[in-house]
């Protein structure tokens, strides 16, 4: 990679955040574009955000990816922000244009891109059931509703179900789509909902020790359901096992990773991310 007067920086933002793959991916991607740009990671106290903020005007920068936990705090900084951004009210790319800073999030976009990708799967008109709905599962619950989803369930711990409640009530009313949040506790209505849905996703922190399951052991998966868990390490989940045990087909985090970041790069440089040749590289560090 030659870097020279003229390369253009992008980073993350976020703290903490040494242990992102974020550069991997964008590094592989300037490489490969032949765009002459490097994306570096950048650990910030919060009191520094705003003028982390004013440098990517300052130096001229393709922008910048904002992870944990200053999604939300950098809103009051963008000049413009995208649909998603304003739907989710958070922001996960800031976008260098035009001498504006936008706000936008990949997120759920990078979600539904990798499902269509990597299985054929395509929201319109589809029942999902969503379990969980932090940071990431609103995301992908909002750009569900943007993209013309047909009905979405959200389970949720009941202990902070009444916020994710006004958010559902926010986002049908802005979208129609229709969105209902049930307790998570409640596992009949839980295995109802998955008999019904196309699609079933695990967008909470449950399975990353490699051994817990979000869903109760004797749920039924119909047949033609695809399972997605949005964790990546570990690569299979115990959900994602038990899905594939059931003869059910399953996705896991690895491609929403790969392809929010290739919504990002692309409105930053304008160029294609390779993604089938980024996502081997990928596998071969996340899986081994
Ligand atoms: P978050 O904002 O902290 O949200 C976590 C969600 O999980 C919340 O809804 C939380 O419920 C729920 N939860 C946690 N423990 C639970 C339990 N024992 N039972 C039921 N629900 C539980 O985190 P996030 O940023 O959304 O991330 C969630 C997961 O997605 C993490 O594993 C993260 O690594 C992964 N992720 C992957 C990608 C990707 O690109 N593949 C991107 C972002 C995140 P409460 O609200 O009730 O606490």
């Amino acid at each position: 990679m030659l870097i020279d007067g003229y390369t253009r920086l992008a980073a993350v933002v976020a703290t903490p955040i040494r242990h992102s793959i974020s550069p991997f991916i964008h590094n592989q991607a300037f490489q490969q574009t032949g765009v002459n740009g490097v994306y570096v990671a950048w650990d910030i106290p919060e009191s520094e955000l705003a003028v982390t903020i004013d440098n990517i005007k300052r130096y001229n920068m393709f922008g910048i990816n904002i992870s944990m936990p200053y999604k939300q705090a950098v809103l009051p900084y963008m000049d413009e922000l995208t649909d998603s951004a304003r739907l989710i009210g958070a922001v996960n790319t800031v976008i260098h244009r035009d001498g504006k800073l936008i706000g936008h999030n990949t997120d759920g976009i990078g979600f539904f891109r990798s499902l269509s990708n990597l299985t054929a799967f395509h929201v319109e008109q589809k029942t999902l059931t969503i379990l969980g709905a932090g940071g990431a599962g609103l995301a992908i619950i909002a750009q569900a509703a943007l993209n013309g989803a047909k009905q979405i369930n959200i389970f949720k711990r009941s202990s902070s179900l009444n916020q994710t409640k006004e958010k559902a009530a926010e986002l049908m009313a802005l979208t129609g789509v229709e969105i209902t949040v049930f307790p998570i506790e409640e596992t009949e209505l839980l295995q109802e909902k998955i008999l019904q849905s196309d699609l079933l996703i695990n967008a909470t922190n449950v399975g990353m020790d490699g051994s817990t399951m979000i869903i109760p052991q004797d749920c039924i998966l119909p047949s033609s359901i695809i399972v997605a868990d949005i964790i990546y390490q570990p690569f299979e989940t115990p959900l994602l096992a038990f899905a594939r045990s059931k003869g059910v087909r399953t996705i896991n985090g690895l491609g929403m990773l790969l392809f929010q970041a290739a919504e990002a790069f692309e409105a930053w440089t304008g160029e294609t991310m390779p993604t089938d040749t980024i996502w081997k590289a990928l596998e071969e560090i996340v899986h081994g």
